[in-house]
């Protein structure tokens, strides 16, 4: 596709950052570009349009600038799956309707409505996966109510280096009951074989650097 040696030429790659010996590939010169930024968003849509994806899953924090306007296109619904201690808990969300609701009603009437409301604000519950990074761990947590068992979902990242980060975002949906349709990024750097980590999950990207 004559779109993609566009795209990848307002990819800037910067030495040495964020440290020693990593060369970043930094797509905020891409969001510069309407046309190339544009064409990002249209390849991926045409590929998922009409394919029964209700759920596009977009990792913290550039999985948040190319799954939204992708899942708007396909008419799909937006599902963050954020760092650690973003999402309000269910817990939270209880505590709070707790103490409000007994302030200003009798006990027995409070506790059954905090009964009802619980019920109907589980899809506030938090589930995480952690994952090794080359130095360290990370976690990504999303809320379980957020997709429906058996949904369809697609993945969307930046960027894929050891698959680490993909990894725990798939496990994360299939805990949730849903399907991964398939995982897409912008980037690939195949020398670091992350495919393999996929689990066989297919993976589409648009460009590829060594
Ligand atoms: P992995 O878990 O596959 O090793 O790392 C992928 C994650 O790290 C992605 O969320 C991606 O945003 C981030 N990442 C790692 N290296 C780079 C890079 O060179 N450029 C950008 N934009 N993101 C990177």
């Amino acid at each position: 596709d004559p779109r993609i040696h566009g795209i990848k030429s307002k990819i800037r790659v910067v030495p040495n950052f964020p440290k020693p010996e990593i060369m970043f590939q930094d797509i905020t010169t891409l969001l510069l570009d309407p046309k190339a930024f544009k064409d990002t968003i249209d390849l991926f849509v045409e590929r998922y349009k009409g394919k029964n994806i209700s759920v596009v899953a977009g990792i913290e924090a550039r999985g948040f600038i190319f799954g939204p306007p992708i899942a708007l296109a396909i008419g799909a619904k937006f599902v963050p799956l954020r760092k650690p201690k973003k999402l309000p808990e269910a817990w939270e969300l209880k505590s709070l309707l707790h103490s409000s609701i007994c302030s200003k009603m009798g006990l027995e009437l409070g506790l059954l409505t905090l009964k009802n409301e619980l019920e109907q604000n589980s899809q506030g519950d938090v589930i995480r996966e952690e994952y090794i990074l080359e130095y360290g761990r990370d976690c990504l947590e999303m809320h379980v109510g957020a997709v429906k068992p058996g949904e369809r979902a697609l993945v969307v990242d930046d960027l894929i280096a050891t698959g680490g980060t993909l990894c725990a975002a798939m496990n994360l949906l299939e805990r949730a009951g849903a399907e991964v349709a398939e995982c897409a990024c912008v980037i690939e750097l195949p020398d670091l074989k992350g495919r393999a980590r996929l689990n066989g999950k297919p993976l589409y990207v648009l460009v590829e650097s060594h």
